[in-house]
């Protein structure tokens, strides 16, 4: 690793973990955390879980697991340019997605819709909570503790977006911990103004995200077929790095046009990253981590290139993730999270003995006791697409999906 900047989180600076432990002969907090998350069974999951395709719909579409190991890449590249913890970024960007729902999204709204029509007063799903919760509480592999028992870093990354609600929940029990810049107003700021932020790791971990998605979808969308090249010309960032491969390689057709101009975008986009920030750093010049937070946030696209990034988003939302055929699957993979909901509440005892006895209040992170309702959606949340796929067909008797 280079040498950090002043506003990189230092592990030596590291506000620790919930329960301490010694420091690791030779490895850092924050690269033991990265570690954690890698062996960690809710890790593994991610492999049979869906980014925008279901995961039986074809073996080479981007999953979870690819994902989140493309968003790593793309963060510890940034982070090394820009001299960040490179350990912290990869260790955020590989949890990111952990408490993702089977089935993306639709698995999600799905499961939200449940748990406020079972109690209008339900907190809901939120999947960054979740996957706070997955590290904090529902991985079990320690003797002494539930979770992971991850640094505060790693945790204040994992948790982008929070509800005031369930973030007063998590401030009750951890005060002054991950959720207080979702309830505190920055100094320089009204009640009514931006929030603390993050860490730099974490920002760069989000902005990673999105340029990791903005340029796979458009990769899985051409393979399926839903997309084309042609409907791409009318995405600015698209269309001039395509025009950019033809002048340098004319003729130039087919895959190796497409992989060739999402290189080149996403290179730009790393490098206007790289620049936008170094420039947004040299002119705040915050002195530690914490001035970094205090500050407004940093990590940036320049103007022009988060106006083509915009476009880009709103392209692929338009003729991607609303596509016709796309949005069949999500009908049919909401309605089985509905319904494996529904039985599991009916019939407890379909589940696992591990999970019925949660009923008991077991759980430690979020909530004051596990309601048979969080145990619910905390098993399901857990399950890949093809599990949730044969426990819907083992209790209704019928095959939602042919997986
Ligand atoms: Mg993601």
């Amino acid at each position: 690793m280079t040498m950090l900047a002043p506003y990189a989180c230092h592990p030596a600076l590291s506000r620790g973990r919930r329960y301490p432990e010694p420091a690791a002969p030779t490895r850092s907090d924050f690269q033991r955390d990265r570690d954690r998350i890698v062996h960690s069974t809710a890790f593994r999951r991610l492999v049979y879980k869906t980014q925008v395709f279901l995961n039986h719909e074809g073996d080479l579409f981007r999953t979870r697991l690819t994902h989140s190991l493309e968003v790593a890449q793309l963060g510890r590249s940034i982070a090394r340019a820009l001299h960040l913890n490179e350990d912290l970024v990869e260790a955020i960007a590989l949890a990111h997605d952990l408490g993702h729902t089977p089935f993306g999204h639709a698995g999600q709204d799905a499961l939200n819709a449940c748990l406020k029509q079972h109690n209008p007063d339900s907190a809901g799903f939120e999947h960054n909570l979740q996957s706070l919760r997955v590290v904090d509480s529902l991985e079990e592999r320690y003797p002494a503790y539930d979770g992971l028992n991850l640094t505060f870093e790693t945790r204040e990354g994992i948790l982008k977006h929070c509800s005031r609600r369930n973030a007063r929940h998590i401030e009750a029990r951890e005060p002054g911990g991950v959720a207080l810049r979702f309830l505190e107003p920055s100094a320089a700021a009204d009640a009514a103004g931006p929030r603390l932020q993050p860490s730099l790791e974490a920002q760069l971990a989000n902005l990673a995200d999105e340029i990791a998605y903005n340029a796979h979808d458009i990769d899985d969308g051409v393979r399926s077929g839903l997309l084309s090249l042609a409907q791409l010309q009318d995405v600015e960032l698209f269309s001039q790095y395509q025009r950019e491969t033809l002048l340098a390689h004319p003729g130039l057709q087919g895959r190796r046009l497409l992989f060739e101009t999402i290189r080149r975008m996403l290179s730009a986009q790393v490098y206007n990253v790289i620049d936008a920030t170094h420039a947004a750093l040299h002119q705040a010049a915050p002195g530690s981590a914490d001035a970094v937070r205090r500050h407004a946030p940093l990590v940036c696209f320049t103007p022009e290139m988060a106006l083509q990034s915009s476009a880009l988003k709103r392209f692929l939302f338009q003729n991607l993730y609303r596509h016709p055929q796309v949005v069949d699957t999500t009908q049919t993979a909401q309605q089985v999270v509905r319904e494996l909901f529904a039985a599991y509440m009916a019939d407890p005892a379909q589940m696992p003995q591990a999970h019925i006895s949660r009923f008991d209040g077991l759980d430690v992170s979020h909530s004051p006791s596990a309601k048979p309702e969080r145990v619910v959606a905390d098993y399901i949340a857990g399950m890949t697409d093809r599990f949730a796929a044969k426990e819907h067909e083992r209790l209704y008797g019928r095959v939602a999906f042919a997986v």
